[in-house]
């Protein structure tokens, strides 16, 4: 009789990484070279890895392309860019092309205000409760404060309180906003301690409980932007001009495009922020709740016709970025793509990622409004359903342009062209 496969693996988070590795090979009948590609740790250690994240059994490695052609703030940057999808970062080098001699992007920023969260309930006088609280603004900022002196001697600190009264389905909450500058961390860790600190301090001046202690990832105090003008010449003309903007107004018009435009504006920014180690999922969340904050999901970009004629393109979105803490400092490639940025500090980050976002919606919009995004992406594409077919070496760009040139790129199509050529060879 077959005993089934169980999942319950007492004591897995304690076994070696070698050892785990085993028994998910086990579990799941992988075979040798399974094995031994998973036992390819890449650029990240096995003892790094096993200690980042839990259960290590491998990693595993992405492309990191480099954008050229940036200029931002008057600095010219190369942009490394962590990304499994081809045209990403194509996209954002002919964009930089074709506003460089413009001056490139001028950026801007709030600064890196995050705010953390106490949820207080089983309060009778949320009102009440709500001038308690901001009565004790000052014993609140000593306390949080005490929590990170490194932060405090960098600058950082808590900045102000707000308190707000929810009402919500179940009863009236209270919730504490604890506004930190976090310098140049990404600060999650740094203000959920803060709200932890001050929890049972909040309890003992209201008599309510305090449930929630932890960061919003809608960071709209901690702003990135960016802007950049393109010239008519360089776009080629006013009907390319007047189709970005029309698609523009469509995503402006219609959350089903919005969320496919600002997924392209987050395949750039994504790009960075993973290559830099941060945190991309509280960017993508960050961006997205950002993007309906006048009522209607959205775009996250603007674009615009100037007094002269040209296209002005702007980009206001959270940016959650820092160079310290996280991933950031201890992955090797993450501090490799810092230095090749040469950012000093987080504000610097967030605002090359900014640009970065709005070169990408432009490249996007501009290709959607004329030949269309198949006709670039495949070129690239194909190179890839090539290998898929079994393509190795110099067959994989001859399978690919012979793709490219029939005009349909499909796996079936490059077996017929792989087979083709092998006979013909
Ligand atoms: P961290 O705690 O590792 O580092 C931040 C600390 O570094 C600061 O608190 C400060 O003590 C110190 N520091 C040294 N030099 C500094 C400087 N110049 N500026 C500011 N601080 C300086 O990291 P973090 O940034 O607080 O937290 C980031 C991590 O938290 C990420 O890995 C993220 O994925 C994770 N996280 C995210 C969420 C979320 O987004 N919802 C929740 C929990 C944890």
């Amino acid at each position: 009789m077959k005993v089934a496969k169980s999942s319950r693996i007492s004591g897995f988070h304690a076994l070696s990484t070698e050892e785990r590795l085993a028994r998910v090979a086990g579990f799941c009948d992988l075979d040798k070279e399974t094995v031994a590609q998973l036992r390819k740790y890449g650029d990240l250690d096995a003892e790094l890895a096993n200690r980042l994240i839990e259960n290590v059994i491998g990693t595993i490695s992405l492309p990191v392309g480099i954008a050229t052609n940036m200029k931002i703030d008057g600095q010219d940057v190369l942009i490394p860019m962590a990304t499994e999808e081809s045209s990403v970062v194509a996209a954002v080098c002919n964009a930089g092309r074709q506003c460089y001699d413009n001056g490139g992007f001028a950026t801007s920023s709030t600064g890196a205000l995050m705010i953390a969260q106490v949820q207080l309930t089983q309060i009778s006088d949320p009102q009440y409760a709500r001038l308690q609280i901001l009565e004790k603004e000052e014993e609140i900022k000593r306390i949080c404060d005490a929590c990170d002196p490194v932060l405090l001697d960098h600058g950082g600190g808590l900045q102000s309180i707000e308190v707000r009264v929810l009402t919500t389905a179940a009863e009236p909450m209270v919730v504490l906003h604890l506004v930190v500058d976090v310098k140049d961390a990404m600060g999650a860790n740094a203000v959920n301690s803060m709200a932890e600190a001050v929890a049972p301090f909040i309890e003992q001046w209201t008599g309510g409980q305090v449930l929630l202690r932890i960061l919003s990832n809608l960071a709209d105090r901690r702003l990135a932007r960016a802007r950049a003008v393109w010239g008519l010449d360089a776009i080629g003309g006013v009907a390319v001009r007047d189709g970005i903007i029309s698609a523009y107004q469509m995503a402006q018009a219609d959350p089903y495009r919005a969320t496919t435009h600002n997924k392209g504006i987050m395949n750039g920014v994504s790009a960075v922020v993973l290559a830099t180690g941060n945190d991309t999922r509280a960017i993508e969340a960050g961006a997205h709740a950002y993007a309906v904050k006048d009522g209607q999901y959205g775009s996250l970009t603007h674009w615009e016709v100037t007094a002269q004629g040209d296209l002005a393109g702007s980009i206001e979105l959270p940016m959650a970025v820092g160079i310290i803490g996280g991933a950031t400092r201890l992955h090797p490639t993450a501090q490799a793509c810092l230095k090749i940025l040469a950012v000093d500090s987080a504000d610097r980050l967030m605002r090359i990622i900014a640009a970065v976002g709005l070169a990408q919606n432009f490249s996007a919009l501009k290709a959607l409004a004329t030949t269309g995004i198949q006709k670039g992406h495949m070129a690239l594409h194909a190179q890839n359903i090539a290998m898929l077919a079994g393509a190795q070496g110099e067959e994989i760009a001859r399978v690919a342009e012979r793709m490219v040139q029939s005009e349909t790129v499909r796996i079936d199509v490059a077996q017929q062209i792989l087979n083709k050529l092998r006979q013909e060879t």
